[in-house]
């Protein structure tokens, strides 16, 4: 019998999110219904924040996040090189410079001390932001950062993409859900299928503040607001300038600042609300078989892990710095595992590399990148083929 195929990461629907799909594409409203505010609010709750903001994808919610923060051209931002290159992109969207700085070798997470010597040898306003990504699905702690963000006038964004149910621990030992924004001052999720939660494609925006609040949503729809307290136009030119009156039109928008349509629909909106209800049981097993995978390689002299098992982990992915890369991973393919790289550091990109980075400007990044490999990792990987995968690495290191 053909052995079927094990990808790194797989998205799991249930009878019943297909039920909640076609409930939604049967009401009134294919898209802008309640389905998306449910979802939103939801979310919110989830993960510990005031607002929400459902978006077409993750890269749409960083670009209205770069957006609602002002990003203008020339603007320096501070990310990581290794990650999934929309982090750094909509930085360019905008026009804006996108200024990368080595990861911590430990961690695989943008290294604080290096962002903190960037900062202090440029003049206070250099750099307008940093964009934080919780690498893998393990939290950055984004409560040094915003320590060091305040020192130098700088905004957050945090990339939490990957680690939706993530959380650090704070200085008080309080946990800080990834995407609570406690302290980053928006974050940013997915709901591509190799995330956590599911939507075919989807993004939300969270954050405690209500004026990037009420910029995001005007954003996401065209600029255009329905909200008469906002209007700028009086009553008597809404009417076309023939009525003499206080009221506006029940037809009457405005369209006040260049938006976008970076809408969810609704069908989309409900799959993800149904994928949130199991988001908990989905960390619980990514732990498990996390664990099982520790335990498997634990001393072993061919693997390097990302280290110190931490309890916020999220497991988007679960990653390995191994010798000869390129051959465990042929070799996994033949045997129909589909393991992935991640990331080619982003500065190395032929488009990055044209306003003048080089191999050797981020050496730790690269160093990471020449051994790193991501195995299955998602919630319906079965104890045997978690052990098949297991099995394959240790023979072929002949172990
Ligand atoms: C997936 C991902 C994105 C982009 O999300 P899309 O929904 O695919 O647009 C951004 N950043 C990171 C770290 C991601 O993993």
């Amino acid at each position: 019998m053909e052995q079927k195929i094990i990808p790194y990461g797989r998205q799991n629907i249930t009878q019943e999110d297909i039920d909640v799909v076609i409930a939604a594409l049967k009401s009134d409203y294919l898209t802008q219904g309640p389905k998306i505010i449910e979802f939103e609010k939801a979310f919110a709750t989830y993960v510990g924040s005031k607002f929400a903001v459902a978006v077409s994808n993750g890269t749409a919610a960083l670009h209205l996040c770069a957006l609602a923060l002002d990003v203008k051209v020339g603007d320096k931002v501070i990310t990581t090189p290794i990650t999934f290159a929309a982090s750094a992109n909509c930085v360019r969207y905008c026009g804006g410079e996108v200024v990368f700085s080595d990861i911590d070798p430990e961690t695989y997470l943008l290294d604080i001390n290096k962002v903190k010597e960037l900062l202090e040898a440029s003049p206070k306003g250099t750099y307008k932001g940093i964009i934080p990504v919780d690498f893998a699905g393990r939290a950055a702690n984004l409560e040094a950062f915003r320590k060091l963000a305040d020192q130098h006038d700088l905004w957050i964004i945090e990339d939490a993409c990957h680690a939706p149910g993530g959380f650090f621990e704070d200085a008080s030992g309080e946990k800080q859900n990834c995407g609570n924004s406690n302290f980053a001052d928006l974050a940013i999720f997915s709901f591509h299928p190799v995330k956590h939660i599911a939507c075919g494609e989807g993004g939300m925006i969270t954050t405690n503040d209500e004026i990037l609040y009420k910029k995001l949503l005007a954003l996401r729809t065209h600029g255009i607001t329905k909200n008469e307290t906002d209007y700028t136009n009086s009553a008597y030119f809404a009417n076309g300038n023939v009525e003499e009156t206080e009221t506006y039109p029940a037809w009457y928008m405005e369209m006040q600042t260049l938006g976008f349509n970076y809408r969810l629909t609704d069908f989309q909106a409900a799959l993800g609300t149904s994928q949130l209800q199991r988001a908990d049981e989905g960390i619980v097993r990514r732990r498990e078989i996390a664990e099982i995978y520790n335990n498997a390689f634990v001393r072993k002299s061919f693997i390097k892990s990302q280290s110190g098992v931490v309890d916020g982990h999220a497991y988007h992915l679960y990653i390995l710095e191994v010798k000869d890369r390129l051959g465990l991973y042929n070799f996994l393919r033949e045997n129909n595992i589909f393991a992935q790289i991640h990331y080619i550091p982003c500065h190395l990109m032929p488009y990055y590399k044209q306003f003048g980075w080089v191999t050797g400007d981020m050496p730790i990044a690269e160093e990471y990148y020449r051994n790193c490999i991501s195995l299955p990792m998602y919630p319906t990987l079965s104890v045997s083929e978690q052990q098949f995968v297991i099995d394959k690495i240790i023979e072929f290191y002949g172990q």
